[in-house]
């Protein structure tokens, strides 16, 4: 295996808890800890990633050999790794939490590339840590695939994320209680190697403000615009409030793209807790996550949620805000007054609002998105979720829709029942006249208008019942349909002719499926 460079400067450069003893604990005044992955019975190579490979300089040589499987599985480390557990806090369903931290996720290492990128390395399931509280420190099988697909699938769809480098099994069995109902069971278990340039997350500020201990709060703070920021930094020495305050309006903006990508796509991401939410406007923590199938803004897949819905889908938005007034809070003590930190939040709305119309036009196909347009993708949204259509499959057939006469048959595929669609096609028709007329008044060329709705529109997504069939197979020892989905959304915008099954409607058998539509935390 080819050596990476490693230069793990979030152990070097921060302080660490002085106790390295085995034992859930509370860990004041540090922000990591270091800990050693628990070794498995037998590594096993399950699945990689090509591209994310490519990256950290590595081929198929280096994943192939026996060695790979070893460190990534937790039985052994490469020259330089330096394994920690980040301590972190967070607000989880709008409660303040406390101490959660790196439960079972051991960073490896921050590697850099030869293009001088840093990339840190991280598995999940790794084994216990300080901050795995009542929990083992474990992953199965089912929740690993998820996160290694789903973190695949969203870099090739253009949505900011963390990466997923491979899967390994474990050889061991974990036991848990799907739905928290008092039936747990043994299922096989697995590790997923996670890349990304930082793991930083809201609540890693939060923690310390809530201790109160505002310095090692400044220190992480700078630590993380020298490291993850440099382009702000500059040779600020030190940081003062005005670079500190571009930051906060930095992570703003980061955050905003990513909801409006996911809102593009229909993802939803099922926890957003202040903890699940990167510093550097990445998906992350691909846990009980969903994709809209039939147009449903009030959907989530988590069923620990189901009561409250804080997380559904159309909600997103308003709680990547409120999220951003949990890190706006904690980084009170840092500024003379509050008005950057509000300057920030008007960054996040004003960059949500110019997203959200650019994904209105970029998704109906015109040129530039008029206050009109809105109304019209407001109507459509309306008719889609009363009519029960599918979302991917609708706006990928409205780049079809013939502005000379458009048709209600083009999206005959989108509809899940006869009788609503039936019920709703005068309205449809209606829509479609008053879309046809925009279309036809917007300067664009249709041939380019159709090439730019299939940029935004993608064919294929990891629709829940496709991972679940993924998952099922591989829990019967065949990883093959976990790599054949994975092709097939490395191209999500291009129609894969012989792959059209992987573009359909959700099958019914799959409405109400443990794993294609209700998913819980256990993971
Ligand atoms: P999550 O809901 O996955 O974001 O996790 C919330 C907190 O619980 C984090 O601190 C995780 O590290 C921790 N956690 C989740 N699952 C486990 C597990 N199996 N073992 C130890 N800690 C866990
Ligand atoms: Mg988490």
């Amino acid at each position: 295996m080819r050596p990476l460079r490693f230069d793990n400067r979030f152990a070097r450069e921060l302080p660490a808890d002085p106790s390295t003893a085995p034992g859930r604990r509370q860990v004041v005044g540090a922000l990591y800890s270091h800990v050693q992955p628990a070794p498995v019975a037998a590594p096993r190579l399950l699945a990689w990633s090509p591209e994310c490979a490519a990256v950290l300089g590595w081929t198929e040589d280096d994943v192939r050999a026996p060695r790979f499987a070893e460190v990534m599985g937790g039985n052994g480390l490469l020259e330089g790794m330096q394994p920690i557990a980040a301590n972190y806090g967070g607000h989880q369903f709008g409660q303040w939490a406390g101490q959660l931290g790196d439960g079972r996720a051991i960073t490896l290492g921050e590697t850099v590339n030869a293009r001088g990128e840093r990339w840190e390395l991280q598995l999940k399931g790794a084994g216990p840590t300080p901050y795995s509280r009542t929990a083992d420190g474990r992953a199965v099988l089912r929740s690993s695939v998820r996160e290694y697909l789903c973190s695949e699938a969203m870099h090739h769809l253009g949505v900011p994320t963390t990466r997923a480098l491979c899967l390994v099994g474990t050889g061991e069995q974990v036991v848990r209680d799907m739905f928290y109902d008092g039936h747990p069971r043994e299922e096989p278990g697995a590790i997923v190697c996670r890349v990304a340039p930082s793991f930083i997350r809201f609540g890693n500020f939060e923690l310390p403000y809530w201790r109160d201990d505002h310095a090692l709060l400044a220190q992480l703070v700078d630590f993380t615009i020298r490291r993850d920021f440099p382009h702000l930094a500059g040779d600020a020495d030190p940081i003062d409030d005005t670079v500190r305050a571009r930051w906060f309006a930095e992570v703003a903006e980061r955050t905003a793209t990513m909801v409006a990508h996911w809102m593009r796509v229909g993802f939803v991401h099922g926890v957003m807790n202040t903890d699940n939410m990167s510093i550097l406007g990445l998906t992350i923590d691909y846990g009980p996550y969903g994709w809209i199938d039939d147009f449903d803004p009030d959907w989530t897949p988590n069923t620990t949620d189901a009561h409250g819905r804080r997380y559904r889908f159309g909600h997103q938005p308003q709680v990547a805000y409120w999220n951003l007034t949990r890190l706006a809070g904690a980084l009170t003590p840092l500024f003379a007054t509050q008005d950057p930190l509000h300057e920030g939040l008007e960054r996040y709305e004003r960059t949500y609002v110019g997203a959200h119309r650019a994904n209105v036009a970029a998704k109906l196909g015109l040129a530039a998105c008029a206050d009109d347009d809105l109304r019209l993708m407001q109507a459509l949204c309306a008719l889609l979720k009363a009519a029960e259509a599918d979302m991917t499959i609708f706006f990928r057939a409205l780049a079809d829709a013939d502005p000379g006469s458009p048709s209600l048959a083009t999206f005959d595929e989108a509809f899940y029942d006869a009788g609503k669609r039936a019920a709703h096609a005068e309205a449809f028709a209606a829509w479609l006249r008053d879309y046809a007329a925009r279309v036809r008044s917007d300067a664009r060329a249709p041939a380019e208008r159709r090439a730019a709705m299939l940029r935004a529109n993608p064919r294929y997504v990891l629709r829940n019942y496709l991972a679940q069939q993924a998952i099922d197979r591989a829990e019967d020892g065949d990883t093959a349909g976990i790599d054949e989905l994975l092709d097939v959304m490395r191209r999500p915008y291009d129609d894969q002719p012989g792959r059209e099954r992987f573009a359909a409607k959700r099958p019914d058998w799959a409405r109400e499926r443990a794993g294609c539509s209700m998913l819980s935390c256990s993971s």
